[in-house]
């Protein structure tokens, strides 16, 4: 087995990771430049559901008190149709923060995200990439699980917006994953193709924006793997970057 590491130290030979990716991935440049894009100065983040559309803004000043408000959430019919609301978990001072698109049954009964195969896809994707779970935050656009797991509306994306935005307004990240299509048009552009969009670097403030495909989309997919890992490879860069550059600050 032939080990090597890339210019970050990220491992980057597929034979050395659980998850198999496709074989020995390289470190990709995206054929998209990085695009800014108009920012909301308040929050950082302003997809189609920016703050213009999300009136009832919450103020919480902590990640618990914010999940102690949004356990109580019963804003939309998802709530009647799921055993209880969903919040994200995780770091609340993470570097970077995913938001997949809402829960599915296994989350639903366990009442955490990202706990069921797609999560479990996930986790050995952030171990692969050099990630441990409870160093990094993770979320859903909505709350509640969808019936059948459909797609959320833009409706119920609008509604349960105030509390991912607070979870953003809080922890702070320094990088966005979006993690398939539904979290990529809720915070970055409602347009947006996940299959051209994604591997693109966003600034949002002083956040890095990035989609990849959603877990649940490799599991169906297996081409997807491959452009996953170069996408992971681009997060784990920019996050040694980061790191790099508040410990020189620092210093
Ligand atoms: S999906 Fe969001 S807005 Fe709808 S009930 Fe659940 S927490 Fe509230």
């Amino acid at each position: 087995m032939v080990s090597r590491k890339g210019k970050t130290g990220l491992i980057d030979n597929v034979d050395q990771i659980a998850f198999d990716f496709a074989a020995t991935p390289k470190i990709f440049t995206s054929p998209f430049a990085s695009v800014s894009i108009q920012q909301d100065a308040e929050s950082g983040v302003d997809g189609v559901l920016g703050p213009s559309k999300a009136k009832d803004d919450l103020v919480a000043s902590s990640i618990e008190e914010l999940r102690a408000q949004t356990i109580q959430c019963r804003k939309c019919h998802l709530r009647d149709g799921c055993r209880g609301v969903v919040f994200g978990e995780g770091n609340p001072n993470a570097v970077i923060m995913f938001v997949g698109e809402g829960p599915g049954s296994v989350e639903d009964e366990l009442g955490r995200p990202f706990v069921g195969p797609a999560g479990q896809l996930l986790d050995r994707i952030l171990a692969a990439a050099g990630f441990k779970r409870e160093e990094v935050y993770i979320t859903n656009v909505v709350k509640c699980r969808p019936p059948n797991n459909r797609v959320p509306t833009p409706v119920e994306a609008v509604t349960c917006y105030p509390y991912l935005k607070s979870e953003i307004s809080l922890v702070k990240p320094k990088i966005l994953v979006c993690l398939g299509a539904t979290s990529l048009q809720t915070l970055v552009d409602p347009a947006a193709r996940i299959t051209r969009t994604r591997g693109t670097w966003f600034d949002k403030g002083d956040m890095k924006v990035i989609a990849t495909y959603h877990p649940a989309a490799l599991l169906r997919d297996q081409s997807k793997k491959k452009p996953v890992w170069e996408d992971f490879i681009q997060i784990r860069r920019q996050y040694e970057k980061i790191i790099k550059s508040a410990g020189s600050r620092g210093a």
